[in-house]
Parts: C-alpha cells; sequence; structure tokens
C-alpha cells in the first residue's frame, strides 16, 4: 500500500506531517464510521475502504505508531466489521474497553440509570420501527438513517423531548450522534476513553484522532493538548478539532502518507 505516494494535505494545519515526522512517540486513534467506513443504511455493511484494514495493520507493524481505534458501536460489531486488529479499541462511546490481550473493562450502568434505560428503550420503540432501536450495555440509541428528513427529525425531537426531561436525575444523558440520537451514561464519552488510553502512554507523545461525528467532539478537546483533531466530512459545523479531511477516501490518503512518513522513523 506504500505505493503511488500521496501528498495528501490536512486543512488547517500546514505543518502537520512536519510535526508528525519530528515526534518521538506517535499515537493515532481513529474513529469507524463515517471515518473509515462509508455509512450505509444497514449499518452492518458498512465496511472499511478497501485497502484500509491492510494500512492499519502495516502502520501497526512499523512499531512507529501505537495505534487505537475508537466508535460509539458496540465493540462486537466493530471486530465483526473491521477484524481484530490487536490494537487498544475503546467502543459503546467510551463505557467499553478491550486491549491486545483481549482482556475488556465494561463501564455499566447502575440500578437507576439502568431502569430508566429499559424505560427509554421502550420509550423508542414506541416512536420507532424496532429495527431502529438499539440497546446496547449502557445505552439505548435510535437509527435514523434512510429516513426521510422529516421522519428523522420527528423521531428525533420527540425522543428527545422525552429523553431529556429526566435524563439529568438518573446521571444519563441524551446525545445526538450522525444518523440517530442515544440515552447515554453522563460523563462518559469518548473524551474520558481518550484519556484513559493517553494516561497508559510513559513519556511525549504525539497524539492524533480522527472522527467525523459530533460524540468525537469531546475527543477533540481531549486531544488538543496531545496533539491534533482531525474532523472528517464535509460539513462546516464548529468543531474543536483543528484539521480537517474531507471523507473517508481523503482518510485512507492520510493513512497512506503517515505509512510513508512513520516508517523509516
Ligand atoms: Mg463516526
Amino acid at each position: 500500500m506504500t505505493e503511488g505516494r500521496t501528498r495528501i494535505e490536512v486543512e488547517g494545519i500546514p505543518e502537520f506531517w512536519d510535526v508528525v515526522t519530528a515526534a518521538e512517540q506517535r499515537c493515532l486513534v481513529l474513529d469507524y464510521d463515517g471515518t473509515l467506513a462509508p455509512f450505509r443504511e444497514d449499518r452492518m455493511r458498512a465496511f472499511p475502504l478497501e485497502g484500509i484494514r491492510e494500512l492499519l495493520i502495516e502502520i501497526r507493524d512499523t512499531g512507529k505508531t501505537h495505534l487505537a481505534m475508537m466508535t460509539g458501536r458496540p465493540l462486537d460489531e466493530l471486530l465483526a466489521l473491521l477484524g481484530d486488529l490487536d490494537v487498544p479499541m475503546s467502543g459503546s462511546q467510551g463505557t467499553e474497553f478491550r486491549f491486545p490481550d483481549g482482556t475488556t473493562q465494561t463501564h455499566l450502568p447502575d440500578e437507576v440509570q439502568e431502569s430508566r434505560l429499559v424505560r427509554g428503550e421502550k420509550e423508542a420503540r414506541a416512536l420507532a420501527p424496532d429495527y431502529r432501536v438499539e440497546r446496547k450495555t449502557a445505552s439505548v440509541a435510535v437509527h435514523t438513517r434512510g429516513m426521510s428528513e422529516l421522519d428523522a427529525a420527528r423521531i428525533q425531537d420527540a425522543l428527545c423531548g422525552v429523553w431529556s426531561a429526566d435524563a439529568e436525575e438518573h446521571e444519563l444523558e441524551c446525545r445526538r450522534f450522525c444518523g440517530g440520537l442515544e440515552l447515554r451514561i453522563k460523563g462518559i464519552d469518548k473524551g474520558t476513553a481518550l484519556r484513559t488510553l493517553l494516561n497508559t502512554r510513559e513519556g511525549k507523545t504525539l497524539c492524533v484522532y480522527v472522527g467525523d461525528d459530533d460524540t468525537d467532539e469531546d475527543a477533540f478537546e481531549v486531544v488538543r493538548e496531545h496533539g491534533f483533531g482531525i474532523k472528517v466530512g464535509s460539513q462546516e459545523d464548529p468543531t474543536a478539532a483543528t484539521g480537517k479531511l474531507t471523507g473517508p477516501e481523503a482518510v485512507r490518503e492520510f493513512l497512506i502518507r503517515w505509512l510513508a512518513t512513520t516508517a523509516g522513523k
């Protein structure tokens, strides 16, 4: 995959590749959906773009980059779609961790949160077709991708109203993500997961976090002290990321250049 060298730049960070080249240690953390894999209405058909899995393995095998994955999906879904890369992975919006040796850590909801999540699932099923409702260990999600804009907005707005009304008192929060809405544990997110990951590193490590969604904003905030956040996509929404790539194809180019830049360093 190193052939066909690319000169892709990260919009907003002209010095990006010089900083990556000069770094003593590097950590590259990647979101999955919308970053490595284009969105699909059937979520279990959202595979990574061709060549991306091989690139990640090559980057990992150079030993020059600590690679990690982060997703809103349950980890078993990520493993089914991307395969096991033997790198740290965080799933379900920061509530699940899987380490390269296969051990896992899961943040479970307490009794009060669990009872609200059970109710939240019923509320979601009353408003949306069953196949669009997903109960995860520590959250309930409703997926609206593929619906008309009007129907998606109607369901999201109605549920957000119901969930937000008492989310706070159950230490939960209602958050929108690209293609849906989720009732989830408050205070645990991709930012806290990234902090946990970075706490395992010793010495000065340049960290780069790449993601496309509103849920990645928590990680973009955390990564600012350690390196760069790169937002994927063509929207002009406000973001805490400093860099930008246009979509998964650009991320693939980025990974090719990352490999070429770091392999010999
Ligand atoms: Mg994403």
